[in-house]
């Protein structure tokens, strides 16, 4: 009963070369491994916690015993955010939005390039390790928020409909500190079928996105 690593959907190479193969072996592995390691140690203390989904989990936090808040947090917000992150990329990914997010991003932001532009701009600016996303808190509302370390928009009431690490583990042994340069070259792999998934899920009012984020 536990927790699982899912499996990259592509090849560790898939994604050179914006994100190249060691980033993205021990990007997914290690840390994304030691995540959800870390998140089973804290669940067996506490038990009744596993009929949750780790979505549901962080939507509610202060229902978190505290011995093991802070762990549920932060590695509970480490699983979700990289089960998405893995997702919303593909091998051949970027070019222009598509679907329902691209009408959505249009009438918000005014056209792509701009948001684009913001959601550099909020990542770079991001102090330290943390997240860029795209959010909404519901209805047409849609906004770009960033986070630190690995906290989920959705323990603040957002939905996250697709984010961005900027932690340096995501980009460093390509980019060294050169965040600005991941930020913009990251848009090549991204994923837009995935996104409109999300996007639309969320619209109807699906709670839990990722089925693989429960307990089992
Ligand atoms: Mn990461």
């Amino acid at each position: 009963m536990a927790f699982e690593l899912p499996p990259l959907p592509y090849d560790y190479a898939a994604l050179e070369p914006t994100i190249d193969k060691q980033t993205m072996t021990l990007h997914h592995d290690m840390h994304h491994g030691a995540y959800v390691k870390n998140l089973n140690a804290a669940i067996e203390k506490h038990p009744e916690l596993g009929k949750k989904s780790a979505e549901e989990i962080l939507r509610d936090l202060n229902s978190v015993p505290e011995d093991i808040r802070a762990a549920v947090r932060n590695n509970g917000g480490g699983h979700v955010n990289h089960s998405m992150y893995w997702k919303i990329m593909k091998p051949k990914g970027g070019g222009d939005p598509t679907g329902p997010i691209a009408q959505a991003i249009t009438k918000t932001f005014g056209n792509f390039k701009d948001f684009q532009a913001k959601f550099n701009d909020a990542g770079a600016k991001q102090f330290g390790s943390g997240w860029v996303w795209l959010a909404s808190k519901g209805g047409d509302d849609l906004h770009i928020m960033s986070t630190p370390n690995q906290d989920s928009p959705l323990s603040q009431g957002h939905y996250p409909i697709f984010g961005n690490d900027v932690w340096e583990h995501a980009y460093y042994l390509k980019y060294n500190n050169r965040r600005p340069e991941y930020l913009a070259a990251w848009w090549n792999v991204v994923n837009w079928d995935e996104i409109n998934t999300r996007y639309e899920a969320f619209k109807s009012g699906k709670t839990v996105l990722e089925p693989a984020m429960s307990h089992r």
